[in-house]
């Protein structure tokens, strides 16, 4: 929420100025500035012109303190302002003023990569009511798109499918489209590979999500903030009424179900790289024998209690080279660690 001073209009350098820009807070703190004052004013090249101080000796008396707001004044959700951060903002995932920005970021090509829904789009779907939220996106039908400004079966049909195709796009790019602050790509597939659905993020407490690697406190802070709000909880469940997948993508791969157990040292990878590999797959990484192990994978020295038990319980072992087979072609993909924090 950005604070803007309206002023008696007043010619500066050829053009008429009657608002001005108050930044934050804590500039109209320093300032001092109040409604009422008389204010110098600075305007350069294209910013919008700005408050460079208060002329104190025209004060009457009369001059009021400038309360800040602390709810939105679009959607009247709680403000929220973030360590570190001079600006007060709305994370209401549903706020009016931010519709059109949140319903492009989510058909962005990062996110849920919905190809026609770009900036025009996105303000016609908002100013014509059709979507309020992004959760309001799948349920449009070819005829409210038709309603849109320029838009004939054909166009109208292609923005469908394109919104029915983007259900499944994965964990990582729902939490990246929510446009929760400080949750970009980046920690956006951190986050993905540490819950198993959006809702365990609602669940998990503050402490849990700062430990994460790369998380922190200020992001964890954040998305706790976000997991708080009624109105983005209700989007999320539109969302998953609609049929968008908010769980972590099922482990399907050439490893599916086997259980893979290690000993000695690997000349192919790390013990973790292998655990990687394994779950990226979709197998099951242990650290012990059992009857349940369907494959002990032998490196250079192995363990001579893992050999014995496996031998007696008739548990099949395999060498690095049979396991690298195994894996195949799949050994250089993209393999996400499926460690979860539950
Ligand atoms: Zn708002």
């Amino acid at each position: 929420v950005t604070p803007v001073g309206k002023l008696e209009p007043v010619e500066i350098g050829g053009v008429v100025v009657s608002s001005v820009s108050l930044f934050n807070e804590d500039f109209i703190r320093e300032k001092d500035v109040r409604i009422g004052d008389r204010v110098f004013v600075e305007r350069a090249g294209d910013v919008i012109p700005y408050v460079v101080g208060v002329i104190e000796e025209a004060r009457d008396g009369d001059e009021k303190p400038i309360e800040f707001p602390r709810e939105c004044p679009s959607c009247g959700s709680k403000l929220l302002k973030l360590p570190g951060e001079v600006a007060w903002r709305c994370i209401n995932v549903s706020c009016p003023a931010q519709v059109v920005l949140r319903l492009k970021h989510w058909g962005s090509r990062e996110a849920m990569d919905i190809r026609g829904l770009g900036d025009a789009t996105a303000k016609a779907l908002h100013e014509r009511g059709l979507a309020k939220d992004v959760g309001d996106l799948y349920y449009l039908t070819v005829k409210d798109l038709l309603r849109l400004p320029g838009f004939a079966l054909r166009s109208a049909m292609n923005l469908y499918e394109a919104i029915q195709g983007s259900k499944n796009r994965g964990l990582s790019r729902v939490l990246y489209g929510l446009g929760i602050r400080y949750v970009g790509l980046t920690t956006a597939r951190k986050l993905a590979e540490h819950v198993k659905s959006v809702w365990d993020l609602k669940e998990i407490s503050l402490e849990q999500l700062a430990s994460v690697e790369g998380i922190g406190e200020v992001v964890a802070r954040s998305i706790k903030e976000f997991f708080s709000r009624k109105e983005n909880l209700k989007v999320i469940e539109k969302l998953e009424r609609a049929g968008v997948k908010l769980s972590a993508e099922d482990r399907v791969g050439p490893l599916k179900g086997k259980v893979f157990v290690f000993t000695g040292t690997l000349r192919c990878c790390t013990r973790e790289k292998a655990r990687r590999i394994v779950e990226g797959l979709g197998g099951v990484f242990a650290n012990s024998v059992s009857s349940r192990t369907d494959y002990l994978v032998v490196g250079e020295q192995p363990g001579k209690a893992k050999l014995d038990k496996a031998r007696k319980l008739g548990v099949k072992m395999i060498n690095e080279e049979d396991f690298l087979d195994m894996v195949g072609d799949y050994g250089d993909i993209d393999i996400a660690p499926q460690t979860s924090l539950f």
